[in-house]
């Protein structure tokens, strides 16, 4: 199949492909739209079964990157990165310049960041080839914590924000001891946890790995369960905050949460599911919607802007997400779709 015919293509403005021989590099990078700015998204890397699978991951985060970008109110097109490869075993410093100089190729027309497989460090390598670069001077950070350059606190705050909505407009109050169940105490997890802690919610935790439940359980009080039935549990939230597409054909029957509010990108498996929510009575806050404080935080960085003004900016995802909300009762459609849809009257200019 042709790149154009690509399931996934979309309209995309421009896919461009890098073999570099010296270093092993293999990386594809993909500019969905660009109407509202220059590019903006992480350069992921993963050890891809083959090239089909890379081009389909980058063309469907790029794309996501677009909507993401519109519904946080960035001068911000989409795009992504995605590297070929075991980041544990294949990454090289060598590679990384070359990745660099990759992204410098394309002028400015897409700017890189973190994802999954890419560390801080290997994004300051990049920068040695190119000026294109964000996500390295994150200083927004809470009471005690490094700010490394990553901007997982902004995301936390942000989801955290965003939970708070969707709880006030699903329950009418805050957050004091409703029930929530994170999956997956990673990055974001965590400081999610730790939030909604302070606010006085009673916490069901659960990872692959130990570390991350084991801090929550001693630090914030949390029961630990096991990931095979943390998306079961009789809870008010659910916050997917692990991999994608976990709300799916099989975990929706299962569901007994009424509120569906985390980090993790593309949570929905496939976008009818969002009608499906919708007819069970549970309200769904649209990924891209309420985990963009880490592209806001990004965005934040290339413009020098003070550490109040990301904050505020952070907390007008509540905002968003009601604008969702009120929009998706009065048009009794699913929120996913109705964020899809005002994302595009952004960007679809
Ligand atoms: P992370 O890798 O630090 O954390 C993910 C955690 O999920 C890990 O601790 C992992 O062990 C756990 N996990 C994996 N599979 C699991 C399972 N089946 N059950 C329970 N736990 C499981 O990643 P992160 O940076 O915290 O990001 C979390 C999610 O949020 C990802 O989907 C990411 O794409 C998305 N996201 C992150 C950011 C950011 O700023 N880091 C921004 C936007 C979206």
């Amino acid at each position: 199949m042709s790149v154009f015919d690509h399931i996934e293509f979309d309209e995309h403005e421009h896919v461009a492909f890098c073999h570099d021989k010296g270093t092993g590099l293999k990386a594809i990078i993909a500019v969905h739209n660009s109407h509202l700015g220059p590019a903006l998204g992480g350069c992921r890397m993963w050890p891809y079964a083959n090239s089909d699978e890379a081009l389909n991951d980058v063309l469907r985060l790029s794309k996501g990157m677009t909507y993401k970008a519109a519904m946080a109110n960035l001068n911000q097109g989409g795009g992504k990165a995605v590297i070929i490869g075991d980041p544990r075993a294949h990454k090289t410093p060598e590679m990384m310049l070359a990745m660099g100089r990759f992204v410098e190729s394309l002028s400015g027309k897409y700017i890189s960041a973190e994802d999954s497989g890419m560390s801080v460090a290997d994004l300051r390598t990049m920068a040695q080839e190119t000026t294109y670069i964000s996500g390295t001077k994150a200083n927004y950070h809470f009471a005690g914590e490094e700010a490394d350059g990553n901007p997982a606190p902004s995301t936390a705050y942000g989801v955290f924000t965003g939970v708070k909505a969707s709880v006030e407009h699903y329950f009418g109050t805050g957050l004091q001891g409703k029930k929530v169940a994170i999956q997956g105490l990673g990055h974001v997890g965590y400081r999610l946890a730790e939030h909604l802690h302070r606010e006085g919610a009673e916490l069901f935790v659960a990872d692959i790995y130990p570390e991350g439940i084991n801090r929550a359980k001693e630090k914030l009080n949390a029961k630990i369960v096991s990931p095979d039935e943390i998306l079961k549990l009789d809870v008010d939230v659910v916050a997917p905050c692990a991999m994608g597409a976990t709300i799916n054909r099989q975990s929706i029957s299962t569901l007994k949460t009424k509120v569906i509010a985390g980090a993790a990108n593309n949570q929905l498996e496939t976008e009818d599911l969002g009608e499906i929510l919708k007819g069970e009575g549970i309200l769904y806050a649209p990924d891209y919607v309420i985990n963009a404080g880490g592209i806001i935080d990004i965005y934040h960085q290339k413009m020098l802007s003070s550490n109040e003004a990301l904050k505020s900016h952070l907390e007008k995802i509540g905002a968003t997400l009601n604008e969702v909300y009120k929009r998706a009762d009065e048009q009794n459609l699913a929120t996913n779709r109705v964020a899809n849809t005002i994302a595009e009257e952004k960007f679809k200019i």
